[in-house]
Formats: C-alpha cells, structure tokens, sequence
C-alpha cells in the first residue's frame, strides 16, 4: 500500500536499515568541549559551560535571561512555579501534548483541565479557550474561579506541538482578559517563530527540553526563558537548592530543588546549539521534500501555521481514519521504518481521567489522524 513512501524514506536516509524517528547528530564541537570539560574536572555542579549554555541560548532566543535545569519536565515544573500557581490552583493546557506538561503542574498539586487545539497549529486554541472561560469561570477581584470546581484557574499552559508555533498573540488576549499567567511548553519548539519572535519568549516564562530526541540535545537537559529579571533571578536560587552564595559557609532560605544541569552536559549543549541554525536549515529542506512527495498521494502532509516559522521537529502526516492510520504504521515499522501515532489524550489516562475537560472535538479527530515519521537532521 505505502511502498513508493516507504522507498522514498529510505532514499532520504540513504540506507536499508532501520530508521529511527529522531536521532542526535554530533558534528560539531561536541567532543571538544566534553574532553575540555573532563580535563578541567568540573563535570558536575559547578563549570564554566553552564553560564555559556544559558548565555547562549538567552541569545539564540531573544529572551532576557534563561536558567538551565536537569531536563525539560524540571524547567516546566519550575516556571509553573514561578508564575504562582500553587496547590489546589487549576491550570488550562491542551489535551494532546507529551505527558511531562500535565505531570508539571500535579508535582504542584494543581489541576489539569484540558482545552481543545487548534486545527491549524495543532496547539491551545485561544477560541476553544474564550468559549470555555465565558461559560465556566466568573471573574471574582481579579481572580478567574472556575465555576463548577470552585477552584481558581491561575495559569495556561499553551505547547507548541512538534515546533509548530500556536497562535499565540490572540492566546495572550484572551489571558489577559481572564488574568491568567501563561507558561509556554516551548519543549519541542527551539528554532521556531511566531512573526519572527522566538517561541516560549510569549508568555511570562518558556520552557525548553534538550532530551535525546529534541532537535538538539544536552543528553538530558531543559531551560527556563524570562524576560524578568526577577523570576529568573528566583527560578535559579529554586533549582539550585537555594544556597545563598558564600565561599564556605552552608546557608538555605527554602526547601528547593536539585535542578541544576551538570557541566557535562552543558559542555554538550554549548556545541550542539552551535550546530542549531543548520539542523533547522536541514530539517526544514527535509520538510519540503517530504510535501512534495506527499503532494500526489491521499496522505496529507502537515505544514507550518501561516506567518510562523516552524523547527520541524517532527514531521507528521494526517490519513483519513483510524484505520488507514494503523495501517500505515503497521506496513512502515514492519519494513525498518520507524512511525508512530500522536500521543493518546490525556484525558484518557487513567491518571488524568478525572479532569475537566471542554469540547474536545479536535484533538480527538488528530489522535485517530496523525502519525509522526521520520525526521533526523540528515547527514
Ligand atoms: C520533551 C517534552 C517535555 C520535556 O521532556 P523532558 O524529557 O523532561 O526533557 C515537555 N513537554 C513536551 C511537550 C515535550 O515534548
């Protein structure tokens, strides 16, 4: 059925072996900087890399300042943080995203309640949003109460799925409106634009993960972005077990966090970010190679939202039904080619099966449709 498209694949990756869905590529100055970061024996909590890597990606992205955590779900953990939710607070977020988004804000003791996306960003809709906050929350001395629970909904988490930038402008018109934070899961969105703004730069802070499959890679990794100095200020004495600065003497003002990325992996960071603006070039020349293929046949390729400029993380296909989509990820991963479906819905998970959720009639036709397919830089 999808022999032209499995031999296509193959071609792009020039090869008859398996064939993975994203792996890292080490092209740079990757060796260099860890053997540098070895002979200093500063591997762990201390080094110069860890500076460089925040300094380095506050420049890449624009933002003001950026603090470096262990992985992408501790730098969403610690912006939910920051942005004052706090237990028994609800937090809005979208039903289709990686599982770290809704396990953030529950570390807290918050409450996911899930908003449909957005069938051109396949991100938060900011009018699935306004509907459900005109018709389940009341706004009480600047607070926004969710009606049916009693609970205060503090903060929105909008996730910019497999780098394509939601529409993120109106979504902040709408926060504003209800006096909602919002946090962007910026996690798979490093090297993508909303009208030439940097992604996770929108809201009042942005998180970023550099785990092994993100386009590039720290081996685990994440950051936090802010514009305020602040926040960013406090983000890092939380993440670095709030040591006040002193030559010997021990000093903590809070029960805190061990989220400071080691050296080593920062050392990897500074190298792959050096590599960033030609993997995007490349993922981007694979992108329109995989439209033109998809052109002629009933699979639909999916495209970057108009006036964004998308990573391609992850490429990804829709197809007509459930069917088909099984179908097709049977005959590709039977022939050495990895695909998979888009995440099953949160609000399916049994741990997340009390939510509230609004019409969710989008992610739901997405979950039946989307298939991920191959998308390593190519080499
Ligand atoms: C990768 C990812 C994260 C963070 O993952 P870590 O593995 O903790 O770095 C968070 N949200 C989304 C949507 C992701 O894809």
């Amino acid at each position: 059925m999808y022999k032209d498209t499995i031999n296509f694949i193959k071609e792009l990756y020039n090869t008859n072996d398996f064939i993975p869905l994203h792996e890292p590529r080490f092209i740079g100055n990757e060796k260099k900087y860890l053997n540098e970061c070895i002979d200093s024996t500063f591997v762990s909590s201390v080094g110069k890399f860890v500076n460089q890597f925040e300094e380095d990606v506050a420049k890449f992205t624009g933002a003001k300042y950026a603090i470096a955590t262990v992985n992408g779900t501790a730098a969403l953990h610690t912006a939910l943080l920051m942005a004052g939710v706090e237990r028994d607070d609800e937090v809005i977020t979208q039903p289709l995203t990686f599982i770290a988004t809704c396990n953030a804000l529950s570390y807290i003791g918050a409450y996911p309640v899930f908003v449909d996306v957005d069938k051109e960003t396949l991100g938060l809709s900011p009018e699935k949003l306004e509907h459900f906050l005109a018709n389940n929350s009341e706004l009480v001395n600047g607070k926004c109460i969710n009606k049916t629970t009693k609970r205060k909904i503090k903060a929105v988490v909008p996730m910019h799925t497999f780098g394509f930038p939601i529409h993120i402008k109106e979504l902040i018109a709408v926060c504003e409106k209800y006096y909602l934070e919002i946090v962007e899961d910026a996690a798979e969105s490093l090297g993508s634009y909303y009208k030439g703004q940097h992604t996770g730069t929108f809201g009042l802070l942005g998180a970023f993960s550099f785990n092994g499959n993100k386009t590039i890679t720290t081996g685990g990794g994440g950051m936090i972005i802010t514009n305020d100095e602040e926040l960013a200020k406090k983000a890092k004495h939380l993440t670095t077990t709030a040591k006040i600065p002193h030559r010997w003497d021990f000093d903590h003002d809070m029960i805190a966090y061990n989220y400071r990325l080691p050296n080593l992996n920062a050392a990897l960071g500074c190298a792959q970010l050096e590599s960033l603006p030609n993997f995007i070039n490349k993922k981007r020349e694979l992108a329109a190679l995989y439209k033109s293929h998809f052109y002629s046949k009933s699979l639909q390729f999916i495209e970057e939202p108009k006036e964004t400029k998308s990573n391609y993380w992850l490429n990804a296909i829709l197809v007509s039904n459930l069917k088909e989509r099984n179908a097709f990820l049977k005959e590709t991963n039977d022939n050495g080619i990895m695909t998979r479906p888009i995440w099953k819905l949160m609000n399916k998970l049994s741990i997340y099966r009390f939510a509230q959720i609004g019409n969710i009639e989008n992610a739901q036709w997405f979950e039946d449709r989307i298939i991920n397919i191959p998308s390593s830089v190519r080499v």
